[in-house]
């Protein structure tokens, strides 16, 4: 196609002027209610790519935080939706704030509760993340109650979390990886680098 008048930098400041929310998973965390607890954005891109949402799919986002997962999980997949489960009664006003914020109250649900008890007579998903509250229990839990082809991923930064992933990897198999990231910011007058804890993900189909 043609440039207009001007060119390039005219169709780039027509670019940045462009209203409405980026395509791409991995929305900046301006874009949410949180109290500090939300998957950063390059990790949340990183599990979105994971979870791998099709439309129609329902999601189990186990311990939701601000729920930037499941609204990222419904906007990306015509129809899908997401339970959340919170066991904190403030993170859940920021999931519902958030939820109706992106228009997304008739597809996400957030329910007050800690895994694995609160997920008890609830739908079965399609897929289930887990961004907090990971134990064998839970793990145990899932495995029994999951129909066969559901998709789990597990994201963990804790010594603790990091062990039982790496022996789930091991008995299960599926994926794991391990996520370090670092992002340039000011030392003085010159940069250096601020490493994030590193992420632990394991991935795998039931
Ligand atoms: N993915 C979230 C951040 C998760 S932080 C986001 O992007 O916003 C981890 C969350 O897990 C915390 O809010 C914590 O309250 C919750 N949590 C801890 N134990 C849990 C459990 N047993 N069941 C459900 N949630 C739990």
């Amino acid at each position: 196609w043609d440039l207009p008048p001007g060119g390039a930098p005219v169709l780039m400041a027509i670019e940045a002027m462009r209203p409405g929310l980026p395509q791409a998973s991995g929305l900046a965390k301006a874009h949410f209610a949180s109290d500090g607890q939300i998957t950063k954005r390059p990790i949340r891109a990183l599990t979105l790519s994971a979870l791998a949402p099709r439309a129609g799919e329902l999601l189990w986002d186990i311990g939701g935080g601000s729920g930037s997962v499941s609204v990222e999980w419904c906007l990306a997949a015509r129809g899908a939706r997401a339970i959340t489960f919170e066991p904190r009664e403030s993170r859940l006003e920021n999931i519902r704030t958030n939820a109706a914020a992106f228009g997304l109250d008739h597809r996400m649900r957030a329910v007050l509760g800690k895994a694995p008890d609160v997920l008890d007579g609830q739908p079965l998903p399609d897929c289930v993340f887990i961004g907090g509250g990971g134990s064998q229990a839970l793990l145990d839990y899932l495995w029994d109650i999951l129909p066969e082809g559901t998709r789990l991923v597990a994201n963990g930064v804790t010594l603790e979390t990091e062990t039982l992933l790496m022996q789930a990897h091991a008995a299960r198999g599926g994926q794991l990886l391990k996520a370090e990231i670092a992002e340039a910011g000011p030392l003085g007058s010159m940069r250096d680098w601020r490493r994030a804890r590193p992420v632990i993900q394991w991935s795998v189909t039931r």
